[in-house]
């Protein structure tokens, strides 16, 4: 799950780290009575969308005046906002943050992420913030510095550090510095982040460390533990499609194609996926149906895929171990029936009950397409789905 800015902000406030001060606000009035809560000098007026890259989409302005703070406040709010994160749709802006402006005199990369060959946190830090990571490692690679922590002893000031002489900090700044990423690291590690980057971390020209972005991320499957957080949850961030699946208990990654897939097990979901695109098809989404799928869930995972709108065909592929392949076909023909469905469906069954399960789809009187193996129920599902394009287009 991810937060936004001015949540992540106050996370790292309560371990810590200085950030600017600042408010939240939902029209342009109120951004301009938040400028004038603090300080009263110029501000930065910051979209609040679960995404990165707002600066160059315009989400990020600083303002002299009431006037220019009202105007982008105006602009910003009820936007769709598109970075080169949100995909071409965009996300919402529905909350600002209007904050005191920094005055800049360095900026620095800060990132803490889960290494999975390390099966480590790892920190990333760069003198060259500012910039995207991706960019930072392609221009300046030298920069990069990674340090490695071990789970069970933590981060140690030492290392922190380290790190602080290694982005070549001033010296009277590294008592600031080994506080800001030590706090970091317990951040993540106390509440269950699974990121957390602050990106530009920033020397001030007064001499101060603080953070001026920040993006957190949290591990779902601890979310029951962490209520604190979970209310931090904003569903107009998310891909209604992916809620939807995510909220019944469904493992489903809205892809950009047209062809819906329902699968069990991760692995034969991502062969399914590269299938469909070696027939030359374009899968809309990767869902798990997971282990002991019953026709419920079956039905389930049929409601997750025909809510993109951009789905026009669909297939299913089973390879039931634990599962049971009369089962599936039991919530297929339900999901058919009772969904109306008239796009092309193919359907692969294997292993536990096949015979049952193929004799509940012929049975059942409905245009269920069935293939013996996935290669082939790839290339029929697109072939299906070419045909009916063109019959759509004549
Ligand atoms: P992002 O584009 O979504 O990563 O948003 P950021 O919060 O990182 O802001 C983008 C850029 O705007 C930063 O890298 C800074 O260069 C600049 N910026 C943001 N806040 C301030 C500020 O208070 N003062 C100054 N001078 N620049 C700022
Ligand atoms: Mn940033």
């Amino acid at each position: 799950m991810d937060i936004h800015e001015y949540q992540a902000k106050d996370l790292l406030k309560q371990f810590g780290v200085s950030v600017p001060r600042g408010g939240i606000a939902y029209s342009p009035e109120q951004a301009v009575y938040r400028s004038h809560e603090l300080s009263g000098g110029r501000c930065v007026v910051k979209a609040q969308i679960h995404s990165g890259a707002r600066g160059k989409a315009g989400g990020v302005r600083i303002c002299g005046s009431d006037e220019e703070i009202s105007e982008a406040a105006a602009w910003m709010l009820g936007r769709k906002l598109v970075t080169h994160q949100t995909g071409p749709q965009g996300k919402l802006v529905g909350r600002l943050y209007v904050e005191e402006a920094t005055d800049i005199a360095q900026e620095i990369y800060l990132g803490f992420v889960m290494d999975r060959t390390e099966e480590r946190v790892v920190v990333v830090a760069s003198a060259h913030g500012g910039m995207e990571i991706e960019d930072i490692s392609a221009d300046e690679p030298d920069s990069i510095i990674r340090t490695v922590v071990d789970p069970a002893v933590g981060m140690q000031a030492f290392q922190a550090r380290e790190i602080a002489f290694q982005l070549g900090l001033d010296a009277r700044l590294i008592a600031q510095a080994v506080k800001t990423i030590t706090g970091c690291y317990r951040l993540m590690s106390d509440l269950d982040a699974s990121m957390v980057e602050i990106n530009p971390l920033v020397v001030t020209s007064g001499g101060e460390i603080v953070a001026l972005d920040a993006k957190i991320s949290f591990d779902d499957n601890a979310l029951f533990r962490r209520p604190e957080i979970s209310e931090m949850r904003d569903k107009s961030q998310e891909d209604k499609r992916e809620t939807y699946a995510q909220d019944r208990g469904l493992s489903y990654i809205g892809l950009e194609g047209n062809i819906g897939c329902i699968v069990n097990g991760a692995g034969l979901a991502m062969a399914t996926l590269d299938m469909i695109k070696l027939a030359g098809g374009e899968p809309a989404n990767f869902l798990d149906v997971g282990g002991g799928a019953s026709a419920e869930r079956v039905l389930m995972s049929f409601r997750s895929v025909l809510n993109d709108p951009k789905v026009e065909a669909i297939l299913v592929n089973i390879f039931a171990g634990i599962n049971r392949c009369d089962w599936i076909a039991e919530g297929v023909v339900r999901a058919v029936t009772e969904l109306d469905l008239k796009m092309p469906l193919v359907v692969r069954l294997s292993g536990t009950n096949e015979a049952e399960g193929q004799e509940i789809l012929h049975n059942s009187g409905l245009n269920i397409i069935t293939a013996p193996t996935l290669a082939n129920a790839a290339e029929k599902v697109v072939g299906l789905w070419h045909e009916t394009r063109k019959e759509g287009a004549a």
